[in-house]
């Protein structure tokens, strides 16, 4: 988008772009994957450091690289943990000072790092932390890297290792496509995170454009869509985007991908109390996915200071759910995670930090 990005760092290249670099300089292709177990597998923070490192490595990163390469690129200045531990938070602060959110959710036998792909938010969903500040800039593939760096940094502390991504944190994916594609191809090569495709969801908040490339791509990864209402004039008061692509379009890009893909599409409902939780809004939305292999994953309303919204109580909830499934929709209500670490999108940092500025407008 408009603001310049910082300089690139070491992180930003893509696995092809560094032996490409690494060979113009007259290096071997062995060293590309020989720095990139460093960084990716071994999780070296210094590998100009590390005295198995190939010298002629050693002069390439002192040369090129300098201090950009390393834990400048984003460094934790906050890490908080939920009371039961399951729910870790981490602020990062970036190379300009910006500062975004990552959270570590354990879950029985796996852990999953939901990510940053924006500073901030244009997109102005007005339940969300996040699109309450506004819009600063895109991450660069190095920064959304940086986060699963972290993550895994922290896992492995405790003898645990990253096996899912969520990208559901700050920002709207599909807003910053070529870095999220770029982060998430070096997410899964091997050597390196190696983590598995299919433990990977991409959620777009309906950026239609972005799921028909993302199908047409064949993109491997899972695709989520925060869908919330079940007709045009409830979804457009609680998610501005539905003005620009309204449920028609977005359904039918849905259709497009699943009949492309041959997988199920994931859609997220937060419930808020009186606004998107009646038992017709659940009739509709049954009507809205006919044909669709989908699976809905409601989660009850994490309140912000910034909306009036109340959270849907339990026995609503479980009344949506009901109906959802007796109409034939696989529907099931995720656990109300780390709120004593505001561990919905934005939240830490909106706590931590002023507002940025105002929501910017939605592309043409
Ligand atoms: S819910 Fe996602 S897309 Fe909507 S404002 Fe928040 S970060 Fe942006």
């Amino acid at each position: 988008m408009d603001t310049p990005c910082p300089p690139a760092s070491l992180y930003d290249l893509s696995f092809a772009q560094m032996q490409a670099r690494l060979a113009a300089d007259g290096l071997k292709p062995v060293h590309a994957t020989s720095l990139w177990k460093l960084l990716y597998a071994r999780l070296e923070p210094r590998p100009e450091a590390v005295e198995e490192l190939a010298p002629p490595l050693k002069r390439w990163l002192a040369k090129h690289w300098g201090a950009t390469y390393g834990g400048h690129n984003a460094e934790v200045c906050e890490r908080i943990e939920s009371s039961d531990r399951q729910t870790r938070k981490m602020l990062l602060r970036l190379s300009d000072g910006q500062i975004i959110e990552t959270v570590v959710m354990g879950y029985p036998g796996r852990f999953t790092a939901c990510l940053s792909t924006q500073a901030g938010c244009a997109m102005g969903c007005v339940f969300c932390a996040t699109g309450q500040m506004g819009f600063v800039r895109n991450l660069r593939a190095g920064e959304i890297l940086a986060q699963i760096l972290e993550a895994q940094r922290l896992l492995r502390a405790d003898g645990n290792f990253l096996r899912n991504l969520v990208l559901m944190g700050m920002g709207e994916p599909f807003q910053n496509y070529d870095a999220v594609m770029q982060a998430l191809s070096a997410a899964t090569h091997s050597p390196g995170f190696c983590l598995g495709p299919a433990h990977i969801s991409v959620s777009t908040v309906g950026v239609v454009p972005g799921i028909v490339r993302f199908t047409e791509e064949r993109q491997p990864y899972s695709l989520g869509i925060s869908l919330h209402a079940s007709s045009d004039q409830e979804r457009s008061a609680l998610l501005p985007v539905n003005q620009r692509w309204p449920l028609s379009e977005l359904i039918k890009a849905c259709k497009y991908y699943a009949a492309r893909s041959g997988r199920r599409v994931f859609f997220g409902w937060t419930l808020i109390h009186g606004r998107n939780d009646s038992l017709e809004s659940a009739a509709r939305l049954v009507e809205l996915l006919k044909g669709l292999d989908a699976h809905v994953n409601l989660i009850r309303l994490n309140a912000t200071a910034g909306f009036e919204g109340v959270s849907t109580a339990a026995a609503a909830a479980d009344a949506f759910r009901a109906a959802v499934q007796a109409g034939g929709l696989p529907c099931t209500i995720r656990q109300y995670r780390g709120i004593d670490v505001a561990a919905g999108c934005g939240q830490l940092r909106a706590e931590r930090l002023p507002r940025q500025s105002p929501a910017k407008a939605l592309p043409a």
